[in-house]
């Protein structure tokens, strides 16, 4: 069975552990300790082939730049992670991806789905689709807005992801 390492970035407080958890033991994290790094495990079926996959929930990496070269070194695949709900978490995806292509000599074709978090929070709301959905075409990755909380399009953002790094 094929390994797929996945590497989960974005600002602190954005919803990582709470959408890494949620797809992996379909749990929502009401709260959670942001310093926790953590390494999960899962096998799913991606359009019938048995994937292995090795997530890491990335934590504090905003104050440690440092300790983001050791991630995306290591992994694979990469779920960008903003929340709606805060604008200036776009921008750091922003700043991550252009550090992942830096890290990965400029192979633009390197898997990564942008998902935006905490759709359930409406009145919450700062980042629209559409800013969003153009963003992450210019970067040619696919995007899904999501929840946690309610389990809204949890799987579809990890399935993308696998399904892109079949194709590799
Ligand atoms: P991390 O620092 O990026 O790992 O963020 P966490 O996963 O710890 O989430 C930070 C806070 O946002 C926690 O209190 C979560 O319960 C909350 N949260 C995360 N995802 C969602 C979501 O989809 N909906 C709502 N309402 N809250 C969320
Ligand atoms: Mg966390």
């Amino acid at each position: 069975m094929r390994d797929f390492n996945i590497v989960v970035l974005g600002a602190g407080g954005v919803g990582k552990s709470a959408l890494t958890v949620r797809f992996c033991q379909d749990v929502f994290l009401e709260t959670y300790d942001p310093t926790i790094e953590e390494n999960y495990r899962k096998v799913i079926q991606v359009d019938g082939t048995p994937a292995r996959l090795e997530i890491l929930d990335t934590a504090g990496a905003e104050q440690f730049k440092g300790l983001n070269e050791g991630y995306i070194k290591a992994g694979r695949g990469f779920i960008l992670v903003y929340s709606l709900t805060q604008e200036a978490s776009l921008r750091e995806i922003d700043m991550l991806r252009q550090q992942i292509y830096a890290i990965k000599g400029g192979d633009t074709n390197v898997p990564i789905v942008v998902a935006g978090t905490k759709m359930d929070l409406v009145n919450e709301r700062e980042v629209s689709n559409d800013t969003a959905q153009t963003l992450s075409s210019r970067w040619h990755a696919p995007f899904y807005e999501t929840s946690a909380k309610r389990n809204w399009h949890v799987t579809e953002t990890f399935e993308d992801l696998v399904r892109q790094m079949l194709a590799k």
